[in-house]
Protein backbone atom coordinates (compact mmCIF):
# COMPACT_ATOMS: atom_id res chain seq x y z
CA UNK A 1 0.00 0.00 0.00
CA UNK A 2 1.30 3.79 -0.89
CA UNK A 3 2.74 5.47 2.49
CA UNK A 4 0.81 8.53 3.14
CA UNK A 5 2.15 11.33 4.53
CA UNK A 6 1.52 14.41 7.48
CA UNK A 7 1.24 17.96 6.67
CA UNK A 8 2.31 19.81 9.61
CA UNK A 9 0.27 22.95 8.49
CA UNK A 10 0.45 26.87 10.52
CA UNK A 11 -3.04 28.23 10.19
CA UNK A 12 -2.16 31.84 11.52
CA UNK A 13 -2.90 33.15 14.54
CA UNK A 14 -6.64 33.44 13.94
CA UNK A 15 -8.27 35.08 10.90
CA UNK A 16 -8.35 32.57 7.74
CA UNK A 17 -7.20 35.48 5.15
CA UNK A 18 -4.25 34.78 6.62
CA UNK A 19 -3.58 31.43 5.95
CA UNK A 20 -0.82 30.53 3.30
CA UNK A 21 -1.68 29.39 -0.25
CA UNK A 22 0.22 26.31 0.27
CA UNK A 23 -1.31 25.60 3.68
CA UNK A 24 -4.77 25.66 1.56
CA UNK A 25 -3.60 23.89 -0.77
CA UNK A 26 -2.54 21.04 1.62
CA UNK A 27 -6.03 21.57 3.01
CA UNK A 28 -7.49 20.44 0.01
CA UNK A 29 -5.53 17.28 -0.34
CA UNK A 30 -6.10 15.73 3.15
CA UNK A 31 -7.78 12.82 3.99
CA UNK A 32 -7.92 13.45 7.49
CA UNK A 33 -7.44 16.73 9.29
CA UNK A 34 -6.30 17.10 13.38
CA UNK A 35 -7.82 19.86 14.13
CA UNK A 36 -5.46 22.12 17.18
CA UNK A 37 -7.66 24.08 19.78
CA UNK A 38 -6.27 27.37 19.01
CA UNK A 39 -6.59 26.41 15.07
CA UNK A 40 -9.74 28.42 13.69
CA UNK A 41 -12.27 25.87 12.65
CA UNK A 42 -13.16 28.01 9.59
CA UNK A 43 -9.98 26.61 8.04
CA UNK A 44 -12.29 23.49 6.97
CA UNK A 45 -14.12 25.70 4.44
CA UNK A 46 -11.03 24.62 2.42
CA UNK A 47 -11.17 20.90 2.80
CA UNK A 48 -12.70 17.92 0.98
CA UNK A 49 -16.52 17.10 1.34
CA UNK A 50 -15.18 13.47 2.12
CA UNK A 51 -12.57 14.57 4.94
CA UNK A 52 -12.50 12.83 8.31
CA UNK A 53 -12.22 15.85 10.60
CA UNK A 54 -10.65 14.98 14.37
CA UNK A 55 -10.17 17.83 16.93
CA UNK A 56 -6.90 16.93 19.19
CA UNK A 57 -6.29 20.03 20.79
CA UNK A 58 -5.93 20.97 24.28
CA UNK A 59 -5.63 24.25 25.87
CA UNK A 60 -3.29 25.50 28.14
CA UNK A 61 -1.31 23.72 30.90
CA UNK A 62 1.60 21.33 30.77
CA UNK A 63 0.70 18.05 30.76
CA UNK A 64 -0.10 16.77 27.53
CA UNK A 65 -1.09 13.15 28.04
CA UNK A 66 -2.71 13.49 24.43
CA UNK A 67 0.32 14.01 22.58
CA UNK A 68 1.69 10.61 22.02
CA UNK A 69 -2.01 9.28 21.58
CA UNK A 70 -2.09 12.33 18.90
CA UNK A 71 1.40 11.10 17.00
CA UNK A 72 0.72 7.36 17.09
CA UNK A 73 -2.61 8.34 15.16
CA UNK A 74 -1.18 10.47 13.02
CA UNK A 75 1.83 7.45 12.02
CA UNK A 76 -1.16 4.84 11.85
CA UNK A 77 -3.06 6.90 9.36
CA UNK A 78 -0.11 8.02 7.28
CA UNK A 79 1.34 4.06 7.27
CA UNK A 80 -2.61 2.95 5.69
CA UNK A 81 -2.01 5.92 3.26
CA UNK A 82 -3.76 8.89 4.23
CA UNK A 83 -2.39 12.13 3.82
CA UNK A 84 -3.04 13.74 6.94
CA UNK A 85 -3.39 17.50 8.06
CA UNK A 86 -2.24 18.21 11.32
CA UNK A 87 -3.53 21.86 11.77
CA UNK A 88 -1.46 24.15 14.22
CA UNK A 89 -2.47 27.58 14.99
CA UNK A 90 -0.01 30.44 14.11
CA UNK A 91 3.48 28.91 12.73
CA UNK A 92 4.02 24.90 13.74
CA UNK A 93 7.40 25.19 14.52
CA UNK A 94 6.86 28.40 16.74
CA UNK A 95 5.78 26.98 20.16
CA UNK A 96 3.62 25.00 19.02
CA UNK A 97 5.05 21.34 19.22
CA UNK A 98 5.73 20.71 15.43
CA UNK A 99 8.95 20.10 15.67
CA UNK A 100 8.50 17.03 18.55
CA UNK A 101 6.08 15.54 16.12
CA UNK A 102 8.17 16.14 13.21
CA UNK A 103 10.87 14.16 15.40
CA UNK A 104 8.60 11.24 16.32
CA UNK A 105 6.90 10.92 12.77
CA UNK A 106 10.59 10.95 11.15
CA UNK A 107 11.53 8.48 13.51
CA UNK A 108 8.79 6.08 12.50
CA UNK A 109 9.64 6.78 8.66
CA UNK A 110 6.47 8.58 7.90
CA UNK A 111 7.43 11.69 5.26
CA UNK A 112 6.37 15.50 6.72
CA UNK A 113 5.77 18.60 5.06
CA UNK A 114 5.95 21.44 6.89
CA UNK A 115 3.86 24.21 5.98
CA UNK A 116 5.19 27.53 8.02
CA UNK A 117 2.01 29.97 8.83
CA UNK A 118 1.95 33.14 10.31
CA UNK A 119 2.46 33.28 14.21
CA UNK A 120 0.27 34.77 16.58
CA UNK A 121 3.89 37.11 17.77
CA UNK A 122 4.28 38.50 14.14
CA UNK A 123 0.86 38.44 12.79
CA UNK A 124 -1.32 39.77 15.86
CA UNK A 125 1.55 42.64 16.60
CA UNK A 126 0.72 43.83 12.58
CA UNK A 127 -3.14 43.28 13.12
CA UNK A 128 -2.73 46.41 15.49
CA UNK A 129 -0.14 48.38 13.65
CA UNK A 130 2.71 47.72 15.89
CA UNK A 131 5.84 47.49 14.06
CA UNK A 132 7.91 45.06 15.93
CA UNK A 133 11.58 46.04 14.61
CA UNK A 134 11.13 49.58 13.69
CA UNK A 135 14.68 50.13 13.39
CA UNK A 136 14.01 54.20 15.58
CA UNK A 137 13.05 52.03 18.59
CA UNK A 138 14.92 48.52 18.50
CA UNK A 139 17.48 46.21 17.46
CA UNK A 140 15.02 43.14 16.41
CA UNK A 141 12.30 41.45 17.96
CA UNK A 142 12.51 38.61 20.67
CA UNK A 143 9.57 35.91 20.63
CA UNK A 144 9.86 34.29 24.37
CA UNK A 145 7.51 31.84 26.43
CA UNK A 146 6.41 32.57 29.53
CA UNK A 147 5.36 29.69 30.38
CA UNK A 148 7.84 26.98 29.91
CA UNK A 149 6.49 24.07 31.76
CA UNK A 150 9.44 23.18 33.84
CA UNK A 151 11.68 23.72 30.91
CA UNK A 152 14.13 26.03 32.98
CA UNK A 153 13.05 30.46 32.98
CA UNK A 154 13.91 32.76 30.24
CA UNK A 155 16.54 35.11 30.97
CA UNK A 156 14.34 38.30 32.23
CA UNK A 157 17.60 40.19 33.07
CA UNK A 158 19.04 39.59 29.72
CA UNK A 159 15.79 40.20 27.90
CA UNK A 160 15.00 43.25 29.49
CA UNK A 161 18.57 44.36 28.57
CA UNK A 162 18.44 43.30 24.97
CA UNK A 163 17.19 46.37 23.11
CA UNK A 164 14.71 44.18 21.36
CA UNK A 165 11.15 44.64 21.49
CA UNK A 166 9.72 41.25 23.49
CA UNK A 167 6.69 39.35 22.13
CA UNK A 168 5.81 37.31 24.84
CA UNK A 169 3.57 33.81 23.95
CA UNK A 170 1.76 31.88 26.84
CA UNK A 171 2.53 35.11 29.30
CA UNK A 172 -0.78 35.49 30.60
CA UNK A 173 -0.83 33.42 34.01
CA UNK A 174 3.05 35.12 35.35
CA UNK A 175 2.08 38.12 33.48
CA UNK A 176 2.93 40.16 37.19
CA UNK A 177 6.60 38.81 37.85
CA UNK A 178 7.24 38.58 33.92
CA UNK A 179 6.29 42.33 34.15
CA UNK A 180 8.41 43.36 37.25
CA UNK A 181 11.44 41.05 36.46
CA UNK A 182 11.80 43.37 33.49
CA UNK A 183 11.66 46.42 35.45
CA UNK A 184 14.10 44.85 37.66
CA UNK A 185 16.27 44.85 34.87
CA UNK A 186 16.08 48.24 33.93
CA UNK A 187 13.27 48.28 31.80
CA UNK A 188 11.64 51.82 32.68
CA UNK A 189 8.15 51.15 34.26
CA UNK A 190 6.80 53.90 31.91
CA UNK A 191 7.77 51.64 28.94
CA UNK A 192 5.05 50.77 26.59
CA UNK A 193 3.16 47.37 27.12
CA UNK A 194 0.05 45.56 25.17
CA UNK A 195 -1.83 42.05 25.66
CA UNK A 196 -4.03 41.33 22.56
CA UNK A 197 -6.18 38.33 23.27
CA UNK A 198 -7.89 36.44 20.33
CA UNK A 199 -5.49 38.30 17.57
CA UNK A 200 -6.64 38.64 14.14
CA UNK A 201 -10.31 37.22 15.40
CA UNK A 202 -13.48 38.92 15.31
CA UNK A 203 -13.51 38.67 19.50
CA UNK A 204 -9.81 40.47 19.35
CA UNK A 205 -9.40 42.36 22.41
CA UNK A 206 -6.59 44.35 23.53
CA UNK A 207 -5.04 46.10 26.31
CA UNK A 208 -2.17 48.97 26.30
CA UNK A 209 -0.46 50.11 29.39
CA UNK A 210 2.88 51.00 30.37
CA UNK A 211 5.04 47.90 31.66
CA UNK A 212 4.20 48.67 35.24
CA UNK A 213 0.60 49.22 35.02
CA UNK A 214 -0.17 46.47 32.23
CA UNK A 215 -0.73 43.77 34.80
CA UNK A 216 -3.60 45.52 36.50
CA UNK A 217 -4.99 46.64 33.47
CA UNK A 218 -5.17 43.44 32.08
CA UNK A 219 -6.48 41.89 35.17
CA UNK A 220 -9.53 44.82 34.92
CA UNK A 221 -10.38 44.07 31.88
CA UNK A 222 -10.22 40.30 32.73
CA UNK A 223 -8.44 39.27 28.99
CA UNK A 224 -7.18 35.57 29.44
CA UNK A 225 -5.45 33.77 26.91
CA UNK A 226 -4.63 32.89 24.22
CA UNK A 227 -2.74 36.47 24.66
CA UNK A 228 0.44 38.16 23.15
CA UNK A 229 1.89 40.18 25.30
CA UNK A 230 4.50 43.21 23.80
CA UNK A 231 6.95 45.02 25.46
CA UNK A 232 8.64 48.11 23.80
CA UNK A 233 8.53 51.58 22.53
CA UNK A 234 7.15 50.25 19.63
CA UNK A 235 3.53 49.87 20.80
CA UNK A 236 2.88 53.54 21.09
CA UNK A 237 2.12 52.26 16.99
CA UNK A 238 -0.35 50.36 17.99
CA UNK A 239 -4.03 51.23 16.63
CA UNK A 240 -5.80 52.10 20.05
CA UNK A 241 -9.15 52.10 19.00
CA UNK A 242 -10.79 49.09 19.97
CA UNK A 243 -8.22 48.77 22.59
CA UNK A 244 -8.61 49.76 26.38
CA UNK A 245 -5.76 52.60 26.97
CA UNK A 246 -4.42 53.41 30.10
CA UNK A 247 -1.09 54.84 28.24
CA UNK A 248 -0.93 58.11 30.38
CA UNK A 249 1.70 59.58 27.62
CA UNK A 250 1.14 58.39 24.57
CA UNK A 251 2.64 60.99 22.05
N1 LIG B 1 2.27 28.03 17.17
C1 LIG B 1 1.56 29.20 17.68
C2 LIG B 1 1.80 29.42 19.16
C3 LIG B 1 1.26 28.32 20.04
S1 LIG B 1 1.53 28.64 21.73
C4 LIG B 1 2.00 30.42 16.87
O1 LIG B 1 2.97 30.34 16.10
O2 LIG B 1 1.35 31.46 16.97
C5 LIG B 1 0.01 29.37 22.19
C6 LIG B 1 0.18 30.85 22.45
O3 LIG B 1 0.20 31.56 21.22
C7 LIG B 1 -0.96 31.48 23.21
O4 LIG B 1 -0.83 31.26 24.61
C8 LIG B 1 -0.78 32.93 22.86
O5 LIG B 1 0.29 33.50 23.57
C9 LIG B 1 -0.37 32.83 21.40
N2 LIG B 1 -1.51 32.98 20.48
C10 LIG B 1 -1.91 32.11 19.56
N3 LIG B 1 -2.95 32.59 18.85
C11 LIG B 1 -3.19 33.84 19.34
C12 LIG B 1 -4.12 34.86 19.02
N4 LIG B 1 -5.01 34.72 18.05
N5 LIG B 1 -4.08 36.02 19.73
C13 LIG B 1 -3.18 36.18 20.72
N6 LIG B 1 -2.27 35.24 21.06
C14 LIG B 1 -2.27 34.08 20.38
Amino acid sequence: MKQGKVYLIGAGPGDVDLLTLQAVRALGEADVILLDALANRDVLRFVRRTVRVIEVGKRGGCKSTSQTFIERLMVRLARGGKAVARVKGGDPFVFGRGGEEMQGLRAAGIEVVAVTGITAGIGVPAALGIPVTHREFCHGVTLVTGHTCGHGEPDWEALGKSGTTLVIYMGMTNLASICARLIAAGLPGETPAAAIQNGTLSAQRSVIATLVELPAEVARADLGSPAIVIVGEVVRFANVQQSVQALANVA
